[in-house]
């Protein structure tokens, strides 16, 4: 899979893609990646890319002919752009599923109050948030994007350590512990050391329902739709809401 991303900080992007699991991903050949200086496509001898809006109001906003030019450098209009933006869809793991089985995707990082609407309109395929705040760029966001999509490409990592994790079913992942058994005072869940396997199951789904439920009673709901969700989900909800209340 390719990711191909316009900014006018490379710099900032390339060490991701020079460090750890991704390092390994694109030496293997799993991942290649293209990074594209928005400033290369600057029209005038001090590369200015960005001005102030129509309307009035503070801040300046990225000039859509330079971003144009890069896009066009790239063939965007044939590939999947994504623009990481706080006013897009709130970016969700079915949405990195979705995204790691394309070939490529473009993305589009943008900086001061944001890029010409003309641009998204012409160029972009889908504005994705990475949270309900404002970050000062899209490098940072897209980052975000291209760590969830690329570890979910086949052979990045393995497949056993995607079938635990946080989302799946909608519901959070259970806690974990390593060594030392007891660290200042406080142990390890007895269970976890007991082997015996059926029952460590049995404690970790019901911690990732009471974690949930918890943390993000949103997920609980949308488990409760889905076909994944059983009657046990709902006595071991009900026990945990009647032990918690009591
Ligand atoms: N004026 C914009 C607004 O109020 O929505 C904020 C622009 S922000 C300072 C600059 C850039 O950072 C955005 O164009 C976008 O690329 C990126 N960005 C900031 N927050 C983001 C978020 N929550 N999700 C995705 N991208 C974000």
């Amino acid at each position: 899979m390719k990711f191909t991303i316009l900014t006018l900080f490379p710099e900032i992007v390339s060490a991701f893609f020079n460090a750890s699991i991704m390092a390994k991903a694109v030496d293997r050949g799993l991942i290649t990646y293209e990074f594209v200086n928005i400033r290369d496509f600057a029209f005038d001898k001090h590369k200015t890319c960005d001005d102030v809006t129509y309307g009035g109001g503070a801040g300046m906003l990225m000039l859509p002919e330079p971003l144009a030019c890069a896009l066009d450098s790239v063939d965007a209009k044939y590939k999947h752009v994504v623009f990481p933006s706080p006013s897009g869809r709130t970016f969700t793991q079915d949405d990195a599923i979705r995204l790691a089985k394309k070939d490529e995707i473009v993305l589009l990082c943008g900086r001061y109050e944001g890029v010409d609407q003309r641009i998204i309109d012409e160029y972009v395929d889908e504005e994705v948030s990475v949270g309900d705040y404002v970050l000062s760029s899209g490098e940072v966001a897209s980052l975000v994007v291209v760590d969830a999509v690329y570890r979910l490409v086949e052979g990045v990592i393995s497949s056993s350590s995607l079938e635990n994790e946080s989302f799946v079913d909608y519901l959070l992942e259970y806690p974990q512990y390593t060594k030392p058994a007891v660290f200042r005072g406080r142990c390890v869940p007895e269970v976890l050391l007991s082997g015996h396997h059926a029952n460590i199951e049995k404690w970790r789904h019901r911690k990732r329902i009471e974690k949930t439920y918890t943390n993000r009673p949103d997920l609980i709901e949308k488990s409760r739709k889905s076909d994944a969700w059983t009657r046990e989900n709902d006595m071991i909800l009900e026990e945990f809401i009647n032990e918690r209340d009591y």
